[in-house]
Order: structure tokens, then C-alpha cells, then sequence
């Protein structure tokens, strides 16, 4: 099978100001794709064009797409991959603090960028959301984060069956494992913490997602990829790593 040819596709990118987003930009500006990506921290954006974007805001993501769809003068691509989790401790010390950013940036805020961008696919359309094993299999002491990638997968789902017929395709990207500043996010800027995450295993990297994301985008254009899920070689689920001594 041909690889499907980016060349001259136009993308938007949320979160690419690190990580996962920031690869995946990076690559898709490799494959010859006009890229418009967003995040709060505007100034680490190294786009093509560079807007700031709170999707948990929706002032914020009406005028990055207004402002997105006039630079690139329409839209082939969606990456749906801001997000975060706050906190890893049993859900009885859960707080409304922790909790309600993470389902405001990953659920609704995922769910409000597709609903703004999706009028402007033309007649090739492809949106990626950044899902996770966590949305697949429960781990212990992260209950908000779960249940925001369980919604992600279910709105991937839904939307699957509501585009079909349309000429917009739509992958879930479902990673275990991934080494950038998730887990700085996650444990508030507490490094030793952060590093702990990825010590004695040998975790992915942002470009590992990148190119699966880059697979899913270039296949023929009668294939849908539904789903990737991908994790470390010594992962086996969210909870279960192996590591060195
Ligand atoms: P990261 O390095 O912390 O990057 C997170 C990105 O999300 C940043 O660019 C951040 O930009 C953006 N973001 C957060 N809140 C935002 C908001 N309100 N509005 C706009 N952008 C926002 O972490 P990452 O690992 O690359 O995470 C990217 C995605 O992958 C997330 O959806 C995460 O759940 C998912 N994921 C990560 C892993 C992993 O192990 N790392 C595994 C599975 C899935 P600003 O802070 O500049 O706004």
C-alpha cells in the first residue's frame, strides 16, 4: 500500500507547545504539512504559525480556530492531544481543584475543538485524539485521568458513527508510557517525582507517538485506522511495568 502524500495538507496541533504535541507538529511540518499549532505557553510553540489556545476556554478556541482557518484558508487535520492529569493518590483525597481542569482540557475541551473545526473539512478530513491505556483499563489512584480517556475513547467512538459516510476520517491514539513533562504536570512541578515515572524502564518517546500518529494520517484513503494502542516493551498495562533495579 502507498503511503498516503501530506504535501500541502493544512493541521491544527493543540498542545504542541511540549512533548507528545510539539513531536507530532514537527513531523507533520516534515511531511510537508502547514501547521497552526496552540497552547497557553505560546512562546514554546515552534509552528509554522504559533496562536495561544486554553481549549478549556471557549472564547479561547473560537478565536484560535477563526484565526487558524484564516491563516491556513481551510482545515484538513485535527490533533486533538492537549491534556493533562493532576494528582496520583486514591480518589478520596481527590479535590475539585485537580479535578476539574483535567476533564475541562481533555473531555470538554477536546469535544468543543472538534465541534468548532469539524464545519471546516473540506472533502479530506482526518482528526486524532490523544486517548491513552489509561481509557482502556482502569490503574489505581488515578480515577479523574481514567475516566477522562475512557470519555475521549467514547466520544472517538460515537463520532465514528455519526462521520461515517463523511469524508472525515478518525483515529483514538491510545499510549501507555510516554516520557515528557506529563508527569512534572502531574505531581505540580515536583521533579524527583516526575523522574521516578521513568527510571529503570525504558519508556517511549514523543517521536514513537508522532510516527504512529503520521501512520494512522497516511494510510490509503479508503482505510480508517480506528485505533493505535501502543506502549513501552516493558509495560504490559497502565499499572504494570517492569523496571530495572
Ligand atoms: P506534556 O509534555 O505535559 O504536554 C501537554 C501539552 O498539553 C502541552 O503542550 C500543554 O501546553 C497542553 N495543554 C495543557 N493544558 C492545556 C490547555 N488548557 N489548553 C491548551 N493546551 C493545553 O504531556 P504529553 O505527554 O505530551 O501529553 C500530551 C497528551 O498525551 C495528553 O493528552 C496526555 O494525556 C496524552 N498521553 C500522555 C502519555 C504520557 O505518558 N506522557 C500517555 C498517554 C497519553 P501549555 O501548558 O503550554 O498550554
Amino acid at each position: 500500500m502507498a503511503a498516503l502524500d501530506l504535501t500541502g495538507k493544512r493541521a491544527i496541533v493543540t498542545g504542541a507547545s511540549s512533548g507528545i504535541g510539539r513531536a507530532t507538529a514537527a513531523a507533520l511540518a516534515a511531511a510537508g504539512v502547514r501547521v497552526v499549532g496552540g497552547a497557553r505557553r505560546v512562546e514554546r510553540l515552534e509552528t509554522e504559525v504559533a496562536l495561544e489556545l486554553d481549549v478549556s476556554d471557549a472564547a479561547s478556541c473560537e478565536r484560535f480556530v477563526a484565526e487558524a482557518l484564516e491563516r491556513l484558508g481551510g482545515l484538513d487535520i485535527l490533533v486533538n492531544n492537549a491534556g493533562l492529569a493532576l494528582g496520583r493518590a486514591p480518589f478520596d483525597e481527590s479535590t475539585e481543584e485537580d479535578e476539574a481542569p483535567v476533564l475541562a482540557v481533555n473531555v470538554a475541551g477536546l469535544i468543543r475543538m472538534t465541534r468548532l473545526c469539524l464545519p471546516h473539512f473540506g472533502d479530506w478530513g482526518h482528526i486524532v485524539n490523544m486517548g491513552s491505556v489509561a481509557g482502556r483499563q482502569a490503574y489505581e489512584n488515578g480515577a479523574l485521568y481514567v475516566t477522562s480517556k475512557f470519555a475521549e475513547r467514547g466520544f472517538t467512538y460515537a463520532l465514528r458513527e455519526d462521520l461515517l459516510g463523511r469524508p472525515v476520517r478518525i483515529t483514538t491514539i491510545d499510549p501507555g508510557l510516554v516520557e515528557t513533562d506529563f508527569s512534572l504536570v502531574r505531581f505540580k512541578g515536583d521533579e524527583e517525582k516526575a523522574a521516578a515515572v521513568y527510571r529503570g524502564v525504558d519508556a517511549m518517546q514523543p517521536d514513537d507517538i508522532a510516527e504512529c500518529i503520521l501512520f494512522a494520517l497516511t494510510r490509503p484513503w479508503h482505510v480508517n485506522v480506528d485505533e493505535i494502542v501502543v506502549k513501552a516493551r516493558n509495560q504490559s498495562s497502565g499499572g504494570r511495568i517492569l523496571r530495572d533495579e
